[in-house]
């Protein structure tokens, strides 16, 4: 077993792993940018290195400060996490040149599997069922044109560099086109260094299966089973479950073993996932599932894989890294009870989720939950990584049980200042139809209306902003304990201020089970600023009364798309931003004309720079 590890990572996978190499007798080194200083991996290393600055490229992704950071400090072997260099052949390649060991994919499996039009090819030839689309180097915008109309919208555009959800279209039919085909090549340009795109048929009523591989370097190959992973925004994954709702013993029996097939193709060696495409128009079924793409690493969502098989995930890539045989054999790997996984972001849902970034003044978590989280309550969300607080795992013995946990769970999240999506995630694992299995991509964007929490106060939020005020009567103990108000005289009114705005609360005698501190209430994720004080997180609006549009976070511009003086109406888009990994669009206000433009496509804005300005029409 090798006895020293770095870990060329940050958050809570450089935790997650620190974790387990600890329980091995590994000594960790962490590695860490100087911004990322403070953080609990850093302390919990047994030895940290800062190696840049707080942009990833000037960080994370610097081969040469990893590699000699290894060297400097004795490391024996080099664990890359999940993004950043995980997939990164060159990478790997340097790490086993420099004589150390790397826990990860072979870099010719990561080469075969890396892009995504080459790896499909690659699983024709092995037999393995694929998505139909167009997987040709001719990458004249005409020729996609004609190759998506004959494939038949609606269809997928994807970077074949593409991922995280970046760089992919769905375009519905042929008039959208190249409009679409244009802004993902530009993103995928600025993500992946590589704007060749494929086109897929867009599978109806998808949902998102995986399977989770591993081989060792004795040439076994076994699979853990799989993943449901359709709860997604935007393309990317939100909730995650195992094993999948639906799935019975001979379809789970056929893909679990083109997975392998898929793997072996690649001579495939450590932890690894191979993705796939379901039509779930009618149940889960052997001849609907297509091959997507394979993720050569550790993925986000492996915990819940973990909770049903009892494995530790990343002990086995220490293990198989070191040489030695796979700790279990297909015949002693079972499924145990569910699991599910949600991710909470620093995110404000009733913007639009914006990212939200800034200090975390409370962050508290249930006990009853596995939280996989890189940040404690005093650090912060910076806008430079993944806007990712924590992953919230629960598992119990039948689906319905975890759902239910799930959401209790989400609902008991206490974060502030930062805007989380905690009661979204609370609503959606309590959603009937989520509940009863009937899950798909489309599932979030669909439900939206029930699933994003209000940007005004509940009767609930103010009935307990109302009692939290009053004290309880003095010559009753249990409302003091409970906030039960079995005495309190009825039909009391009370004035309190929530997030900014006053409202008049009649008092009822059972107040909601909320938690307060510091003059902030938080109750079914949600937390609300109350009291006599101002609110000062109304929540990142890009523009503002005047007209003037700022920009929301720091951030790149991508596009400007309007001139000086143009005419334009509310609701056109006047610039793209990119920020936090996301492109964000900022639209004009109201009708006017841009009286004024700062943005310069290309340039890095400070939060709170302003970009343009909106003057009214006939002013
Ligand atoms: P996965 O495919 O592993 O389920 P995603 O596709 O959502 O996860 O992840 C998006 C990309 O960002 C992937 O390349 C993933 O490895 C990376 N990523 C996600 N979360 C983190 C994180 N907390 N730290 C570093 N990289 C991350
Ligand atoms: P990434 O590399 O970003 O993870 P993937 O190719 O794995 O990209 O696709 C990500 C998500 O996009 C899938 O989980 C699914 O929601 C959606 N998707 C991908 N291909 C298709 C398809 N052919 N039809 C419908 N949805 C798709
Ligand atoms: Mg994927």
């Amino acid at each position: 077993m090798i006895e020293s590890l770095l870990i060329a990572n940050r958050g809570e996978i450089a935790r997650r792993i620190i974790r387990t190499a600890r329980r091995l007798g590994i000594r960790t080194i962490a590695v860490h940018s100087d911004v990322d200083a403070q953080m609990p991996f850093v302390r919990e290393a047994d030895q940290a290195v800062c190696i840049g600055t707080a942009p990833a490229r000037d960080s994370y992704l610097r081969q040469d400060r990893l590699l000699e950071a290894a060297r400097e400090t004795g490391a024996e072997a080099i664990h890359p996490g999940y993004g950043f260099l995980s997939e990164n052949a060159e990478f790997a390649e340097a790490v086993v040149a420099a004589g150390l060991v790397w826990v990860g994919a072979p870099p010719a499996a990561i080469r075969a599997m890396g892009l995504k039009d080459a790896a499909k090819a690659r699983m024709i030839a092995a037999g393995v069922p694929v998505t139909p689309g167009y997987l040709g180097e001719d990458q004249n915008p005409a020729r996609l044109q004609a190759e998506a109309d004959a494939i038949g919208y609606p269809v997928l555009i994807k970077a074949v560099a593409g991922g995280g959800g970046k760089g992919m279209r769905k375009v519905d039919d042929a008039g959208q086109f190249a409009e679409m085909l244009a802004s993902c090549q530009r993103e995928a340009a600025a993500a992946f260094g590589d704007d060749r795109v494929l086109i897929e048929k867009y599978i109806l009523s998808p949902r998102h299966i995986e399977v989770q591989v591993f081989g060792d370097t004795h040439g076994q190959v076994v699979h853990l089973f799989e993943r449901d992973c359709s709860l997604q925004r935007r393309h990317q994954k939100v909730i995650e479950e195992a094993p999948a709702p639906g799935m019975d013993a001979a379809t789970r029996e056929a893909i679990c073993s083109a997975a392998v097939k898929a793997a072996q193709a690649v001579d495939y060696v450590g932890a690894g996932t191979i993705e796939f495409i379901a039509d779930g128009s009618e149940g889960l079924r052997a001849d609907r599932i297509w091959f997507m793409e394979m993720n050569t690493r550790l993925q986000v969502e492996h915990p819940v894989t973990e909770a049903i098989t009892g494995q530790d995930l990343v002990e086995w890539q220490l293990r198989v890294a070191s040489g030695e045989p796979l700790p279990k054999s297909q015949d002693e790997l079972a499924i145990n009870g569910w699991a599910m996984e949600a991710r909470l972001y620093a995110e404000n849902p009733a913007t639009g989720f914006l990212p939200s970034t800034g200090p975390l003044d409370r962050l508290r978590f249930p006990r009853d939950a596995r939280i996989d989280s890189g940040v404690e309550e005093g650090g912060a969300v910076t806008p430079y990584y993944d806007p990712m607080i924590a992953k919230i795992i629960v598992a119990a013995e039948t689906r319905t049980a975890a759902a239910a946990k799930l959401s209790r769970a989400c609902a008991a999240v206490e974060v502030w200042p930062v805007r989380t999506n905690a009661a979204f995630l609370a609503r959606a694992a309590a959603d009937p139809d989520f509940v009863a299995g009937r899950i798909d991509t489309g599932f979030i964007e669909r439900h939206a209306d029930r699933l994003i929490p209000s940007p005004e106060p509940s009767a609930a939020v103010l009935q307990a902003a109302a009692a939290a005020i009053v004290p309880p009567p003095a010559n009753d103990p249990w409302s003091a304990l409970s906030g039960f108000r079995a005495n309190a005289p009825s039909a009391r009114q009370v004035e309190v201020e929530v997030a900014d705005k006053p409202y008049l609360v009649e008092l009822e005698p059972l107040a909601p089970p909320a938690s307060v501190s510091g003059g902030v209430l938080f109750l079914g994720g949600e937390a609300w600023r109350f009291g006599g004080r101002r609110a000062d997180h109304a929540g990142g609006g890009a523009s503002t009364g005047d007209g003037a549009i700022l920009a929301p976070m720091p951030g790149r511009i991508v596009s400007v798309e309007v001139a000086q003086g143009a005419t334009v109406a509310k609701g056109q888009r006047l610039l793209v931003l990119e920020a936090m990994k996301m492109e964000q669009a900022l639209l004009a206000p109201f009708d006017g004309i841009v009286a004024e433009l700062a943005a310069i496509a290309g340039a890095q804005v400070a939060e709170g720079s302003l970009l343009a300005r909106i003057a009214p029409k006939d002013g």
